[in-house]
This record gives structure tokens, C-alpha cells and sequence, in this order.
């Protein structure tokens, strides 16, 4: 009977990791549909009801409050990218190794060799808090109309002093050792904003977190002779201190730019501007 037991607890957990694999792909792929004038989900300031605002849009305010603005007041958002499958497809088997861990409740043999004396958190509301679709870590910030959520990759608790550890996934191919001086700066201060962003909302949700968060870095190797249908990472574990006493006024800032009747300034240094800007040089000159 337990051994039944067991075998229909594996197929749920396999079922649900594929099921979030296809529906991040698919999320990704869908997105691809571009509505360059969005009419629904827009941000109302007149509105009671709570307006679910990701990490990531809270990233692209602090970036830039015009597009920001565009994006989350008026419907007209940057088009998207193309999915990152590859990324997706790593994170996947990621997770499902730590999960392994996490129904044992053992360390992940590459913390042990990295002598962190860490195991994965296991609690009934993780596979909401990793799933930012459906869900993440959620947080009603007070006085304003804004629901913050984000999703995290994993969470681990620290054995001595019982905080929880914010685990972040990244993936890249890189000639050389990885290293957080070796990210430029922006990309270094993104990741940091992230992990702070994850420790804030935790802490809010009444939990004790570290300062510190953990980047999982896989990298993938170049220096093979040949694919063979097979890619090889190295692993590095990247330990970054967090500092969230930002957050709070970055999302009141995020909260007034909404509020606002004006389009905000567009950021100093931004590509797509740039691109927009020649653009219209040459239509105007028409
Ligand atoms: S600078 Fe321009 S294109 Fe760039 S993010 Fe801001 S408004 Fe958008």
C-alpha cells in the first residue's frame, strides 16, 4: 500500500514539473502574440481592488519610469523577446534534483562540497512561491493598491540559525570562471534588486530570511571538441549580501508614477529609445 503511495506521489510530483515546464514555455511562446495596444489589466487609479504588480515590472520602473508607465498604465508594452528554453529547461532539472532533497530533507550534495550547511525548504506553499504565473510570494503593500508578487527559484534554510535562504537559478556560457565582479554593473545590480526584492516580500510574509542569497551559476563549457547531443555546465555557487531597505520606497515611487496624469521622463541611456529617436529623424525629415 505505501509503496502505491509513494508511486502516485512521484507521478504528481513529475506531473507538476512538467506541467510548469510546458506552461513557462508556453507562457513565453504565447507571449510572442504582440498586442501593441493592451486594453485589459491596465493599472486604474481609481480602482479599490488590488492591482498585481511582479518583481520584474518593479525592475522595469526602476529602469525606466516611461515605459513603465506605458506599459502598465497605458497597454503598450516593449514587444517580447524570444523564450529562453534552454534556460528553462536547466531550471526544470534544477528544481527537480533539490526537490529530491527537499522530500528527504538532506543537503544537495554540491552544498555539501561547498560547505554550506543548507537543505531545501520544504513547505506547502513552496510550489506556489516558485511558480510566479499562478502565484509567487505575495504581498498587499499598505496604502497603496498595489499587490506586489515574485517568483522564486528555491528557498533553502540555513541548519544553525533557521533563516531562509533566497536560491536564484542563472544560466550562461562563459569562456572562464563565473563570477559576480565578472557580471557588468547593471547586470550585477539587477540580480541583486531581484534577490532583495524575494528577501523583502519573504520577511513581510512574517519570515526570518538572511541577508545572504545564493546564485546557483550553471555555465555552459565551449571548450569540448563536439556536442553529441550532450551539453556540460559548470556550477558555481555565488553567494551575493542583500540590503532590502530600498524596497519599500521604490514601490511607494512605482505607486505615485501610476498614480500620476503625466508620462514620466524616459531614462537617460536606453537603447530602444535610441532606436526610436533615429526613427523618427529620418520619418520627420520625410
Ligand atoms: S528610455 Fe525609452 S524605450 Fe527605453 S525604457 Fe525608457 S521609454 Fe522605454
Amino acid at each position: 500500500m505505501q509503496l502505491l503511495h509513494n508511486f502516485f506521489s512521484f507521478l504528481k510530483k513529475e506531473f507538476h514539473n512538467c506541467n510548469n515546464y510546458c506552461k513557462k514555455v508556453s507562457s513565453q511562446k504565447t507571449s510572442q502574440k504582440y498586442n501593441a495596444q493592451r486594453v485589459k489589466g491596465l493599472y486604474d487609479p481609481l480602482s479599490k481592488e488590488f492591482f498585481k504588480l511582479s518583481r520584474s515590472k518593479l525592475e522595469s520602473f526602476l529602469r525606466c519610469a516611461r515605459c513603465f508607465y506605458l506599459d502598465r498604465r497605458l497597454g503598450v508594452g516593449h514587444p517580447p523577446g524570444y523564450p529562453f528554453s534552454l534556460n528553462i529547461a536547466v531550471d526544470t532539472l534544477l528544481k527537480k534534483e533539490f526537490d529530491k532533497c527537499r522530500a528527504e530533507q538532506m543537503p544537495h550534495l554540491f552544498c555539501i562540497e561547498n560547505g554550506l550547511d543548507v537543505i531545501p525548504f520544504k513547505d506547502d506553499l513552496i510550489d506556489s512561491w516558485r511558480d510566479s504565473l499562478h502565484g509567487g510570494i505575495q504581498y498587499e503593500v499598505p496604502n497603496t493598491n498595489l499587490m506586489l508578487y515574485g517568483g522564486v527559484d528555491d528557498i533553502w534554510v540555513d541548519s544553525k540559525t533557521n533563516e531562509l535562504i533566497i536560491v536564484d537559478y542563472k544560466e550562461t556560457s562563459k569562456i572562464g570562471a563565473i563570477s559576480l565582479d565578472s557580471l557588468n554593473d547593471e547586470q550585477r545590480a539587477s540580480y541583486k534588486r531581484q534577490v532583495e526584492i524575494y528577501q523583502w516580500l519573504l520577511r513581510k510574509n512574517g519570515f526570518s530570511v538572511s541577508n545572504t542569497a545564493f546564485f546557483v551559476y550553471c555555465n555552459a563549457l565551449t571548450c569540448l571538441d563536439s556536442f553529441n547531443k550532450y551539453l556540460k555546465f559548470d556550477i558555481s555557487l555565488l553567494a551575493e549580501n542583500g540590503d532590502d531597505s530600498w524596497v519599500e520606497s521604490a514601490i511607494m515611487n512605482a505607486y505615485y508614477c501610476l498614480q500620476s496624469i503625466e508620462i514620466p521622463q524616459s531614462a537617460e541611456k536606453c537603447s530602444y529609445c535610441q532606436y526610436w529617436n533615429a526613427v523618427t529623424k529620418h520619418i520627420n525629415n520625410k
